[in-house]
């Protein structure tokens, strides 16, 4: 028997390449979609949903999430009340807000997936730059997306300072006494690692982890140049949260 897939967001960029993987996979089948201001009531003979309070008793069984980081937390929390695994890819979330979900998707005993990358190389990026902050602490991180991205610094940025916090002796970066001359020139500052968010038009998803120790450097580098690169994950994430029991935070924890 086929997933059933709801996917919310499915007119925006990565929710329009979630549904032609969907419809070109025989084992999953797209049985809804979402948009708030989607006036037509059916896309490709799908039946369109304008308010997900309408999908409350729906039978699915995976919520897919593109949408935007003000109501993600929401969407997820709603596929969890209603039954539907959900697959979130939408960034922005806070760890309260994911403490919380993945608490809720325990007593609902469902399984669930936010990623805040879904490229199989981002995630090996991460995981190679959580060893190399163990051996070289000064590390800044330039994640650069395309300038539609409406979060700063992007989801991966965040889960890459936070795996490499895990591990890094706590130092602040930098001269003890340095002073920015314009705001912001230094970067966010992450438990002391600065993060630069660069956004311009033509790019898609990209992320450096620089090192730097005395004499040496170290760069890893991945670049999705297009949406395609996402897919394989949230494939294997539909097809993974519905033989678990709760939710988990990165795309790691399913392979
Ligand atoms: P996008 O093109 O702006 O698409 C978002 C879509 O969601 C839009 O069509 C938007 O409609 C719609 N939407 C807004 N509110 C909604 C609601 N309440 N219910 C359902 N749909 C709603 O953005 P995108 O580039 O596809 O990115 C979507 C999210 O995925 C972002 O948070 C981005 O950072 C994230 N992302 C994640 C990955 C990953 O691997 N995890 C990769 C790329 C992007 P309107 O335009 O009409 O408002």
């Amino acid at each position: 028997m086929s997933i059933r897939v709801i996917i919310a967001g499915f007119k925006g960029r990565m929710g329009q390449s979630a549904c032609q993987m969907v419809l070109s996979d025989p084992e999953l089948e797209l049985v809804a979609v979402l948009d708030p201001f989607e006036t037509a009531t059916e896309w490709q003979g799908i039946p369109v949903f304008n308010d997900k309070a309408a999908l409350e008793g729906f039978e699915a069984d995976v919520w897919v999430d593109f949408t935007t980081p003000a109501v993600a937390y929401e969407n997820t929390r709603f596929a969890l009340e209603n039954g539907f695994a959900p697959v979130v890819g939408t960034t922005g979330f806070t760890s309260q807000e994911i403490e919380e979900l993945k608490e809720l998707s325990r007593s609902k005993n469902l399984g669930g997936l936010i990623a805040p990358n879904f490229a199989l190389g981002a995630v090996l990026l991460m995981q190679f730059a959580t060893q190399a902050a163990k051996y070289f602490p000064n590390v800044e991180i330039i994640e650069l997306h395309h300038d539609k991205k409406k979060d700063a610094p992007s989801g991966t940025a965040i889960k890459t300072a936070e795996l490499m916090a895990e591990v890094r002796e706590s130092i602040q970066q930098g001269a003890s006494d340095e002073e920015e001359l314009i705001a912001g020139a230094r970067g966010a500052n992450f438990d002391g690692m600065r993060i630069h968010s660069v956004r311009l038009p033509g790019l898609v998803a990209h992320q450096e982890v620089i090192f730097g120790n005395q004499g040496e450097g170290l760069t890893l580098r991945h670049d999705s140049y297009d949406r395609s690169s996402f897919m394989t994950g949230v494939n294997l994430g539909i097809k993974e949260v519905v033989k678990r029991h709760e939710l988990v935070y990165g795309l790691e924890h399913l392979l």
